[in-house]
């Protein structure tokens, strides 16, 4: 390609809009440009990008016998009814109706279709397993669509399903995806972590989540430094960390104290003297609209993934200050679990055997000292706090850390709930009727991208790996006028093709500095200076995650590529 003929619009300045440095960068270098929120075009520099991650994927799905389709991105609502998952998705979900008024929506991934297909082909045992797989576009209405292309509201994603006979069918293609992931991002060049993670709205039993470290994701994952143990935040566990100062001795009685102002955990700590770790924290949340009264440890968080886990509800969300005031008579700031009998009470572990505590007197303006769990209250006991950074292993004691990633991949063992709920059966070999056993995979094509872009990236621009920057090599001559150089990188150039290189000619009529710049912008590998050297028979080869500058002889420097790119050959 001749960089003269292209459109690759780069900016000299970081947009003001874009935050994260993949955002500034994707921008800059002309990659996309945003139609909407959480909505990109997806120019040619990108284009090449995705189709040379899309072919990984593909290369290492069919290398595990996974069959690719392309499946309709326009649903029937009753699937998703059949399904169960109409009433679960919420607004995440983009719906629409047809000119009869019918509902239908934009796929947010394809359980659904999937398993209308095989319900109506699969019937005997001897037709599995199957594995299925699309790389095709994915809507959600993202709440907070941000970051570029990390968190969109059109994407694309590989997504795979995986069709057995029974549990040991299911272990194995749940295995073989778990391989083919690892395969599909070494190759794409990211380094990342492979954790347990929380099944969701997917409704699975074993769920293993594929992460790059990176501040600029959303997740986190806890990790102990220890032993190998390592999850998903939304699902990590912990021993919680000792309280800072032990519970009073004894068995006093709740006794009601003036708080004037105080309704922040922080500010009853600063109030009574007594540290976060000695109060009980109160929640109300409406759990499938019935109330819940929540109580964790003062300095500790709620996970609503495992309280909603926990509950075995679709829909779970903090009560309103009006709801709050009518089953308590008191504000939020000054709740408690003493004598409240109109709801459930559940606590978070941490508070199991703590005694003589400071919580709400469910009276504005007082809460209550004295307060032990078990005596002056009996709630149902479950793990439902977040992980704190230097809480100890539940495996090792040692001090758990939090580190902030960019989930790309995620697999999960659905079991039955697809073919159970929308019926999809064959027959056993002794001719008995059973429910398949299916598992689901998926794969975010952009964040791959925005995953290497994080990664390898510096003040000038991308550092992209060679397996997925949308050209190996750029040619540079000088000074394109010049004849002797014009002719030395047309060859250089010609050569790479040649090779099956994937090479860019910047036949551009610009100064050698904007030359230099856009190719550092644009994340090319390797660029081969043609210049100044030239009369002495010598091009440079610059590497431009390294800077390093090789000094090559003109005719060899395609060789001397190829043989870098193709180490082993
Ligand atoms: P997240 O927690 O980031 O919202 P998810 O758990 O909703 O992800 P899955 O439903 O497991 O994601 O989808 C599979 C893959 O699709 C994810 O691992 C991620 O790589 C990608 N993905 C999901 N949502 C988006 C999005 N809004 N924009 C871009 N990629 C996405
Ligand atoms: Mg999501």
């Amino acid at each position: 390609m001749h960089w003269s003929k292209l459109f690759i619009p780069t900016l000299r300045e970081n947009p003001a809009e874009a935050e994260v440095v993949s955002h500034q960068l994707l921008l800059r270098a002309g990659y996309i440009r945003q139609l909407s929120a959480g909505i990109y075009s997806y120019l040619y520099l990108a284009q090449r990008a995705m189709l040379k991650i899309t072919q990984i994927v593909r290369e290492e799905m069919d290398a595990i016998g996974a069959q690719e389709m392309l499946l309709p991105v326009l649903h029937p609502a009753e699937v998703w009814q059949e399904s169960g998952r109409w009433g679960v998705m919420g607004h995440d979900m983009f719906r629409l109706k047809d000119r009869f008024g019918r509902d239908m929506c934009l796929g947010m991934t394809e359980e659904e279709v999937m398993t209308t297909i095989a319900r109506g082909e699969l019937r005997s045992y001897k037709q599995l397993p199957q594995i299925w797989y699309q790389i095709a576009a994915k809507f959600r209405d993202e709440p907070r669509p941000k970051s570029g292309l990390m968190r969109v509201r059109q994407f694309i994603m590989k997504d795979s399903y995986s069709f057995d006979l029974g549990p040991p069918g299911l272990d194995e293609s749940y295995d073989k995806h778990y391989a083919a992931y690892c395969k599909i991002f070494d190759r794409c060049g990211l380094s990342y972590l492979v954790v347990e993670a929380f099944s969701g709205a997917m409704g699975g039993k074993q769920s293993h989540e594929f992460a790059v470290p990176s501040d600029a994701g959303e997740d986190y994952i806890v990790q102990c430094p220890n032993c190998k143990y390592s999850a998903n935040l939304e699902k990590a566990v912990s021993r919680p960390s000792e309280p800072k100062q032990p519970d009073v001795e004894g068995d006093h009685t709740p006794e009601e104290f003036h708080t004037p102002g105080r309704k922040t955990i922080a500010e009853v700590s600063e109030f009574t003297k007594l540290p976060e770790t000695s109060q009980i924290k109160s929640l109300v949340m409406v759990a499938d609209n019935r109330p819940v009264l929540i109580l964790l440890r003062g300095d500790h968080q709620l996970s609503e993934t495992k309280l909603q886990a926990e509950l075995g509800v679709t829909d779970i969300r903090p009560a309103h200050p009006d709801e709050i005031r009518q089953w308590f008579g008191a504000e939020a700031g000054s709740l408690g679990p003493v004598g409240v009998r109109n709801m459930r009470v559940i606590a978070d572990e941490a508070l199991k055997g703590r005694r003589n505590m400071i919580g709400g007197a469910n009276r504005n303006d007082y809460h209550l000292r004295n307060v032990t769990p078990d005596k002056d209250f009996k709630p149902d006991y479950h793990d439902l706090r977040q992980v704190m950074s230097g809480d100890p292993c539940t495996q090792c004691g040692g001090s758990l850390e939090l580190i902030k990633c960019l989930e790309v991949g995620h697999i999960f063992k659905l079991g039955y709930k697809y073919s159970e709920s929308m019926g999809l059966r064959v027959l056993k070999e002794d001719g008995q009727e059973v429910a398949v056993i299916m598992g689901s995979y998926g794969i975010g094509i952009e964040r791959i991208l925005t995953a290497a872009i994080e990664l390898y990236h510096d003040k000038d621009g991308m550092a992209l790996p060679v397996t997925i920057a949308p050209f190996t090599v750029v040619v540079t001559p000088v000074n394109y006028s010049d004849e002797g150089q014009r002719q030395a990188a047309s060859n250089i150039y010609q050569s790479l093709l040649d090779l099956g290189i994937d090479a860019l000619i910047d036949d551009r009529d610009e100064r050698p500095g904007v030359k230099f710049k856009d190719a550092d912008l644009i994340g090319i590998p390797y660029r081969v200076t043609v210049g100044k050297k030239l009369p002495k028979g010598i091009v440079e080869v610059v590497n431009r995650r390294t800077r390093e500058s090789t000094d090559v002889a003109v005719d060899d420097a395609a060789n001397y590529l190829c043989e870098r790119l193709n180490p082993a050959s």
